[in-house]
């Protein structure tokens, strides 16, 4: 099961070696999801509205969109005197991550709300397909290994309380940064060759 956080919200499903594709190929749409955002903590009165007419669902809270059309507009008047408030918000969107990082706390507040989100989503997971792993990729955590970290402490912490046999879940950060669903395409397709005997 992985998630990959860029500019929207993509994600992989695999079962038994098999990636799911459903019945018409939207298997695994993970990103228009809905999540019970409200039980977030420190969101109150947020809205997160996604592209596909959704509030709430995943892309809506996690991705690079999310940050400039929603969390901005959210926590800027909170911190009034940021100076991402004096840019526009596509270049202010960009620069949240590399913030976060240097630990401004207005920005890691971004990030612990998205990673609070992913806990949310991930239990959904759990409780679904009781998944061997959970990986998250993306151009969001295309950072150092402690931001990583952090990171994926605050998932668990924002993960509703697991039942023993599902709680020692590994959550990994996906290798090979953008270059993973390329390489997982092509094993697709390698597989797919070989299935019709063309390799
Ligand atoms: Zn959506």
């Amino acid at each position: 099961m992985s998630v990959v956080i860029g500019t929207g919200l993509g994600g992989g499903i695999i079962i038994d070696g098999d990636v799911v594709k459903g019945r018409k190929g939207f298997g695994g749409e993970l990103g228009h999801v809905l999540l019970p955002y409200q039980s977030i903590s420190g969101t109150a009165g947020l809205k997160p509205e996604c592209n596909c007419g959704r509030t709430g669902d995943l892309e809506s809270v996690c991705s690079l969109t999310a940050i400039e059309k929603t969390f901005l507009p959210y926590f800027l008047p909170r911190f009034p005197d940021h100076d991402l408030g004096k840019v526009d918000l596509s270049k202010a969107a960009k620069l949240v991550r590399g913030l976060a990082e240097k630990s401004d706390p207005m920005c890691r507040e971004i990030f612990r709300v998205q990673a609070h989100a992913l806990g949310l989503f991930f239990d959904e997971m759990i409780n679904t397909f009781d998944p061997d792993a959970l990986i998250v990729g993306g151009g969001a955590i295309e950072t150092s290994k402690e931001f990583q970290q952090w990171f994926i402490n605050e998932i668990r912490k924002g993960m509703p309380t697991q039942r023993e046999e599902q709680a020692d879940i590994p959550i990994y950060i996906m290798p090979n940064g953008d270059t993973a669903g390329a390489r997982g395409a092509a094993i697709e397709a390698l597989k797919l060759a070989r299935a019709s005997g063309l390799a």
